[in-house]
């Protein structure tokens, strides 16, 4: 298991809604469209500087196409503890094993899985 820990704010929260959404790519001109829907407040550049955060927290992943740099979300780390009190926010990579095992052993099919774990942090509970 890792992790990265990242102060978690309301505006990465939302863009990570969105491209948690959407199963196919988004240029940030998209992504800033869909979230002007929700808070006309944020600017393009809060949109990206939040995706370089997601991107380099393993949320999603970017790529360039057509000369335009573009986002998904990251395929196998939808899982994410959120701490109760300080509002940092850990990235969990759970084993792809656990997805091989429903598929091939109990015969599941796993299309789409998410996971949200909330909480107190180490360095929170070192503080009690
Ligand atoms: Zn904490």
């Amino acid at each position: 298991m890792t992790y990265t820990m990242q102060r978690w704010t309301s505006q990465l929260s939302s863009i990570l809604e969105i491209m948690y959404e959407t199963e196919h790519f988004l240029s940030a001109d998209q992504i800033y469209l869909k979230l002007a829907e929700r808070d006309d407040s944020v600017g393009i550049a809060t949109v990206y500087r939040n995706l370089k955060k997601l991107v380099d927290m393993g949320f999603i992943s970017e790529v360039n196409w057509k000369d335009v740099r573009h986002y998904t979300k990251h395929p196998f780390s939808n899982a994410f503890f959120v701490c109760e009190k300080c509002g940092s926010m850990l990235r969990i990579d759970i084993s792809l094993a656990d997805q091989t095992y429903l598929s091939n052993e109990v015969g599941m099919r796993v299309n789409k899985w998410s996971m949200r774990f909330e909480g107190i942090c180490t360095e929170c509970e070192k503080c009690i």
